[in-house]
């Protein structure tokens, strides 16, 4: 091991619990649901987790951009104690309860926009973006969805439909819900060189008009950076362009903000970076400290143009669930966890570039906040090399540092770490990724 190892490793990765717990799960759980590393955790702790060797992993993952508050995060872990203790389900549909109402309100409050505004509950991401299409379907009597290249939305059937990567995602579940259209995202890295936003923009829209009609989109539903298609930032004055098109022709912009909510980017959504106000939006990931809970918020005109009954799910807004979004949502702002991201871009970005600069095989830094990434290419062609980009990745996994990989083409890592995370442990994380880059 290198001399840049976590000091909190105590065992080979996997150890022998793991190792044991690993074949358990082998005669018990469907193959299809898999995992980036073979450890299994047993406790968490300020941005690492602990598993069941006793093995400290610094975690720059967040579980996918949920427990960016920390985990478990004590005012969380507090919220769902006190609700457990008073009742845990009533199903919003039969009777409601203040955590509910209360975590709609702050959710109208948080969102880009003074407009009024209502939202409604659910228990993932991609219900809630089948929620945001419902209802835009609903509102302007159009049936066509517009997505980008490099889309993830989620992965139930219409979800799967408007996400734009096959393997994992898509490979052999079809037939997909019809009445989605793919149109190419702003990628600065690979669109030609010098490709502005307003042209990047110009692109897509040329393809909705002519492959479409504006008459027949009800929404264009994007990421305001992309996430798992490989935190693809679009150029400055794509998302304004887009959205103007969108305002000129009757047609919806849905942010989904799943992955970019909630002080990610150094922003409580990414969408203000460039002052975008979204018809609708959808957040999940990072609402409820670590618990499922999702939501849809949006002008209330078109959230209130849904008849009543019209949406919900037995478990939707759960108690417990919203209790805990509540005390995320004071925790980021207690802790200032906008300001606590940027902390993080200023620690890494630095770093991530240096080592770009040493490694032809690294195309490009980019993304924002603590939301960064690195896209690995073979030096000169700038094909995506997602072999190497697998290797760097294992190799952190051995060196006790959790790292995610994403992309179209697998071929970027990605760092997420919690927005709570301790400087020190954040630095030590990094100098594994560089030795890991180095090595590998
Ligand atoms: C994770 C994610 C989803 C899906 O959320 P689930 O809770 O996994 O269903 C949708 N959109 C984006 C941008 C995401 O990152």
């Amino acid at each position: 091991m290198t001399n840049t190892a976590n000091p909190g490793l105590r065992t080979g990765i996997p150890g022998p619990a793991a190792q044991r717990l690993g074949l358990r799960r082998e005669r018990a759980v469907a193959d299809g649901a898999s995992s980036l590393l073979p450890v299994y955790t047993e406790s968490g702790g300020d941005g690492v987790l602990i598993d069941v060797d006793g093995n400290a992993f610094i975690d720059l993952g967040s579980g996918i951009a949920v427990t960016s508050v920390g985990n478990p995060a004590p005012k969380v872990t507090e919220a769902i104690r006190e609700q457990a203790g008073r009742f845990i389900h009533t199903c919003f549909m039969v009777s409601g309860y203040e955590g509910y109402v209360e975590v709609c309100e702050q959710l109208n409050e948080l969102t880009p926009g003074a407009h009024d505004k209502r939202s409604v509950l659910s228990n993932s991401g991609a219900e809630a973006v089948e929620n945001a299409v419902k209802i835009a379907r609903h509102a302007t009597g159009r049936s066509t969805v517009v997505v980008f290249d490099n889309a993830y939305h989620g992965r139930t059937n219409l979800t799967m439909a408007l996400t734009a990567k096959n393997m994992p995602y898509k490979h052999r579940f079809g037939p997909f819900a019809p009445e989605i259209a793919r149109v190419p995202m702003s990628y600065p890295y690979r669109d030609p060189h010098g490709m502005t936003g307003q042209q990047a923009a110009q692109r897509a829209i040329d393809r909705i008009r002519t492959q479409v009609g504006a008459e027949n989109t009800a929404a264009v539903l994007l990421e305001p950076i992309q996430g798992e298609g490989g935190f693809i930032v679009p150029a400055p004055g794509f998302l304004p362009a887009i959205a103007e098109w969108c305002r000129d022709n009757g047609v919806l912009f849905i942010a989904d903000e799943i992955q970019t909510g909630f002080c990610r980017t150094g922003s409580w959504f990414a969408c203000e970076h460039e002052n975008i106000l979204p018809d609708l939006i959808t957040t999940a990931k990072a609402l409820a400290g670590g618990l499922p809970l999702a939501a849809v918020t949006g002008r209330a005109e078109i959230m209130n143009s849904v008849h009543r009954g019209g949406l919900g799910g037995t478990y939707s807004g759960n108690p417990i669930a919203c209790a805990a979004a509540l005390a995320a949502i004071d925790t980021m702002r207690e802790q200032n966890l906008v300001a606590a991201a940027a902390a993080v871009e200023e620690t890494t970005r630095p770093r991530l570039d240096a080592l770009a600069q040493r490694d032809d095989g690294i195309g490009e830094v980019r993304g924002r906040g603590a939301m960064l990434a690195l896209e690995f290419v073979h030096p000169g062609t700038g094909r995506p090399d997602p072999e190497r980009t697998a290797r760097i990745a294992a190799h952190c996994h051995r060196a006790g540092t959790i790292v995610l990989t994403c992309g179209t083409h697998d071929n970027v890592i990605r760092l997420l770490p919690p927005l709570t995370i301790p400087a020190q442990t954040l630095v030590e994380g990094l100098d594994t990724l560089e030795a890991a880059v180095a090595e590998c």
